[in-house]
């Protein structure tokens, strides 16, 4: 008999298999990132997962998973912390991953070609998201001003470093009238939004890119401390599935694909801000017509999902810059997990502003 699949797959170093999964490795291959256990991305601090000598084996220091390239094709694909504790299902797409680049055959039956990973962790128990009506937010949103008709949103957008003329012209944020009567799901911790000072309006998507809900971000200088933005739509969870995009983000979620306009070949790209004012940022970075603009995701906590990651086309080369802090560690392992395998992602921290 000759050698098994595992033998034949097993001939290959850590190193390579953690390239071919979309992990980064330094320079010399003895230290890769992020840990597919618990996320670290530091190369600094107790972070980078350490390679073995030989190439043999990993180990991250941090959360202390570890184990053979065969392990960490099982942690990447199925969030097992060993190839031993897969079904026989989830070892065969393990083999399919290994044949799908010639390390191993395929099997009986196998057509030599491995069906594409799965790295998508398993939906959560669907239930009903908090929204509000859609009539009522295209209501307000159509009701808001142009960024630039408002001297106090246009101030704050100025004090963060952006041009309201820009904004307006994409259309990215709109300014809520102080007079309005807001809906009753237009409040945060009860006060209406423009009663408050959350005056700048910017249009939340979900999945498939429409517009489900709005996001009210305060204009105060100095906001109490955690009353900067106001959750989108009403209810508890009621931000779940739902994130900031710009025209090419809207379009990538809505089709599945890149832009029309994304040269052919290319793979896309995508940044994912985390917060208000970093999406902006991004989104008016590029001249309209650049050809080399990414498409942007603003995200915040409970925002991103397997949904809105399962619109991310294969081959994006995503950046993911959240801030340098738990929460932007959580969002940044999160869309980690959520793409890895498929996407190339690199992380990039921004300092806590
Ligand atoms: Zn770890």
């Amino acid at each position: 008999m000759g050698p098994t699949w595992i033998d034949q797959a097993g001939a290959v170093d850590v190193p390579d298999v953690a390239e071919a999964l979309g992990l980064r490795l330094d320079r010399n291959r003895r230290a890769m990132r992020p840990c597919p256990g618990c996320g670290a991305d530091r190369r600094e601090k107790r972070g980078a997962v350490r390679v073995s000598h030989k190439g043999r084996g990993w180990w991250c220091p941090r959360c202390n998973a570890k184990g053979d390239a065969l392990d960490l094709v099982a942690r990447v694909l199925h969030r097992a912390p060993k190839l031993r504790d897969l079904t026989a299902e989830q070892r065969a797409d393990v083999r399919a991953w290994y044949a799908g680049r010639g390390w191993c055959d395929g099997g009986e039956g196998s057509p030599g070609i491995a069906r594409a990973p799965m790295p998508i962790p398993k939906r959560p128990d669907p239930e009903p998201l908090a929204r509000p009506e859609e009539r009522e937010v295209l209501d307000l949103w159509f009701a808001c001003a142009r960024v630039t008709e408002d001297a106090a949103v246009a101030q704050w957008l100025v004090s963060r470093g952006l041009d309201p003329e820009t904004v307006a012209a994409r259309d990215l944020a709109r300014a809520l009238p102080e007079d309005l009567d807001a809906p009753s799901w237009a409040r945060f911790s009860g006060t209406p939004w423009n009663r408050g000072g959350w005056r700048c309006i910017f249009p939340a998507y979900g999945p498939t890119g429409r517009m489900e809900s709005l996001r009210a971000r305060s204009i105060e200088a100095h906001p109490p401390k955690g009353m900067k933005a106001a959750a989108a739509a009403a209810g508890d969870g009621s931000a779940t599935g739902l994130v900031l995009a710009d025209a090419a983000g809207r379009e990538v979620l809505g089709t599945g694909a890149a832009p029309r306009w994304w040269p052919e070949g290319e793979p896309l790209r995508l940044v994912v801000t985390e917060g208000e004012p970093d999406f902006l940022t991004w989104a008016t970075r590029y001249g309209e017509t650049a050809d080399d603009a990414p498409a942007v995701l603003g995200v915040w906590s409970g925002g991103w999902t397997p949904e809105i990651a399962g619109r991310i086309p294969d081959e994006t080369r995503v950046t993911v810059l959240t801030h340098d802090d738990d929460n932007g560690d959580h969002y940044a392992d999160k869309i980690w997990l959520s793409l890895a395998g498929r996407c190339e992602i690199r992380r990039r921290a921004k300092e806590t502003p």
